[in-house]
């Protein structure tokens, strides 16, 4: 049966360069710092993020946690979107792990968070809260229909938080996706933060890994909590061969990915009993609704499961759609037939 997996850009397989650059990569021991490979997919992160270190993790979610703690220490308090991957769906590690307050603000359609609520969420200085530390933000935004954030508004954000002493970070897992929907290089989006972590692992089709960036201070206190976590490897090169591949090989193509979302977005508008906001769809996200009465979102993707087209639902009348490195125009096309076929029955 012919499979369109649209679930997430987290099934991507390792390409055949990133196979063979696994399996000639040079390696050491990098807790030791030795490892070749490592050092280097680290030197080429901070390059292309404009930022002076890098740091090699397991995963975004260990990206995320690691910055959380070297930026903050227990019972200070970071200020987050309520639609969040962090907030949501990483565990409540910084507050499990870090005793990290979360301070929750809420997150627009369009995956910001207002400048003045996050202003006036900011504490002042007194003995009965918290102290505010940290301001984080997505991008792109994953659950707020994986909008890109401009390179205006997290500058604005990192305005407020300077003036009042606190830090910026970026959970950029698909931060790349942001930088080809904008059409802006990628170290505007961060130039004003004070960390980011992007992850190999996605729509770059790496098998392992997220990078985290920031100055070198900042990177030496997220390798203490990288390895407070269990997060030291040992010969790790072979994970970041292909980080390196999918850092030279993967970025420009992820422009296909957001076209085909688009093809995919405007195919499923024109189906009955299905609705798509056409303009929120800007990147490889998608998200749209089952409108018919007699369906529910779980039942419309068994159907389409059962036909080898694969997506989720994410509520009861609302599914979610990702568009990634195996999925091709024809698979669009093909997988449109069957959404066609599983509504007409
Ligand atoms: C996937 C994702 C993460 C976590 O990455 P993992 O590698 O799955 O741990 C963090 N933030 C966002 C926005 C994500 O989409």
């Amino acid at each position: 049966m012919r499979v369109v997996d649209l679930r997430s850009d987290t099934i991507t397989r390792p390409t055949p360069a990133m196979r063979r650059a696994m399996a000639e990569a040079e390696v050491g021991d990098d807790v030791f710092g030795e490892d070749p490979t490592v050092n280097r997919l680290q030197e080429m992160a901070a390059e292309r993020m404009g930022k002076e270190a890098a740091l090699f993790v397991a995963s975004g979610t260990m990206g995320n946690l690691v910055s959380l703690l070297a930026h903050c220490g227990r019972g200070d308090e970071v200020i987050l979107g309520d639609q969040a991957h962090t907030y949501i769906y990483e565990q409540g590690g910084s507050a499990a792990l870090g005793g990290i307050h979360p301070r929750v603000v809420p997150n627009q359609p369009d995956g910001t968070m207002d400048l003045q609520q996050i202003e006036d969420a900011i504490r002042p200085d007194n003995e009965h809260f918290p102290r505010s530390r940290l301001i984080a933000l997505e991008n792109t935004h994953n659950r707020c229909y994986g909008t890109p954030i401009t390179a205006e508004y997290t500058k604005a954000v990192s305005q407020i938080a300077r003036r009042h002493g606190l830090k910026v970070h970026v959970d950029g897992a698909r931060i790349f996706n942001a930088a080809i929907a904008l059409g802006v290089d990628v170290k505007e989006l961060v130039a004003d933060v004070d960390s980011v972590m992007f992850c190999l692992s996605k729509g770059l089709a790496a098998p392992v890994g997220s990078v985290v960036c920031g100055t070198r201070e900042f990177i030496a206190q997220a390798r203490r909590t990288r390895k407070v976590v269990g997060g030291g490897m040992r010969q790790a090169g072979i994970l970041a061969a292909a980080g390196i591949v999918a850092l030279t090989e993967m970025v420009d193509r992820l422009a296909e990915d957001h076209a085909n979302a688009r093809r995919l977005a405007e195919g499923l508008a024109n189906i009955d009993g299905l609705s798509v906001d056409l303009d929120r769809v800007s990147t490889n996200i998608l998200y749209f609704d089952v409108t018919r009465e007699t369906l529910t979102a779980q039942e419309l993707v068994d159907r389409l499961n059962a036909e080898g087209v694969r997506v989720l639902s994410t509520g009861p009348r609302r599914i979610r759609a990702v568009t990634n490195y195996h999925v091709s125009a024809d698979d669009i096309d093909y997988a449109l037939g069957v959404f066609q076929r599983a509504l007409r029955a």
